[in-house]
């Protein structure tokens, strides 16, 4: 049975310029600093990745980005490499978000080259998945999964997949800020998660799923963490909008930690 540190993850998307992001860092630091059971990541925007970074040194929080391009450099106007990351002390990229592929039209096959690149310049990805609302309704959601996870993870090894996070987040569950969104039931994110697992065992083998991080993403906040992370296979969280303040952020941890 696999047994491993919870993961909570803060993708605080395109919020926080640079003061706001340093001192949401700062309160988040002193709020966590016990944290011991639980693996705490923050992912800010580019902009404040390097003065968050700097807050968060000597803290146990982790630096992680939202998003990043496939090669080292070159000429591609707007875009940050995974060396820009790796210089400023990334540890985690978030690869694949469904904001990604609706808004910047990012299909599987460059989310591939995106998580063959992160792991080959040692960066940890966390890849999203996850249905939309139509093909949940119309009950395509583990048909999709498997899509997604089958070319996502194309050519990606067992050995690779240690550092491979897979956040299982229900398109029609995020939050896109409404703080009332309503999360998935912890029934149905630990039936997501079931599929994630059975299908990696088939694409890898038994063993690297069960030791495969799945996070759950989709509304978390203070309020559902403990009943969805006490759900078998629920390894931790994606937390978008209540991870914009340091307090509710705070408690999602403590609720990972119990
Ligand atoms: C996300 O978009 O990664 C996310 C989980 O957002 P929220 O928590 O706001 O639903």
């Amino acid at each position: 049975m696999h047994q491993m540190k919870k993961l909570i993850a803060a993708n605080w998307k395109m919020n926080k310029a640079v003061p706001e992001a340093v001192s949401a860092a700062e309160e988040l630091k002193k709020l966590v600093k016990n944290a011991k059971n639980a693996e705490v990541v923050v992912c800010p925007p580019f902009t404040a990745l390097e003065a968050v970074g700097k807050e968060l040194k000597k803290s146990n929080i982790k630096l992680g980005a939202q998003n990043m391009h496939f090669e080292g450099s070159g000429a591609y106007t707007g875009d940050i490499s995974p060396l820009m990351l790796k210089s400023i002390g990334c540890e985690y990229v978030i690869l694949g978000h469904s904001e990604r592929r609706e808004f910047f039209k990012e299909d599987d096959m460059l989310i591939n080259k995106k998580v063959a690149s992160a792991l080959s310049h040692k960066l940890k990805p966390i890849l999203c998945v996850g249905e939309n609302l139509e093909e949940r309704n119309r009950h395509w959601t583990q048909e999709v999964l498997e899509k997604q996870l089958n070319n996502c993870l194309q050519n990606v090894t067992k050995k690779q997949m240690k550092n491979v996070t897979i956040a299982y987040e229900p398109v029609w569950a995020i939050s896109r800020g409404d703080p009332n969104h309503k999360a998935a039931t912890s029934k149905d994110a630990e039936e997501g998660h079931a599929l994630i697992r059975n299908f990696l065992s088939i694409i890898f083998d038994r063993k690297t799923a069960e030791n495969t991080r799945i996070i759950y993403g989709g509304s978390m906040k203070p309020e559902n963490a403990k009943d969805l992370l006490s759900r078998k296979g629920i390894d931790g969280g994606l937390v978008g909008n209540a991870s914009l303040n340091a307090k509710s952020f705070a408690e999602i941890v403590k609720a990972a930690e119990n």
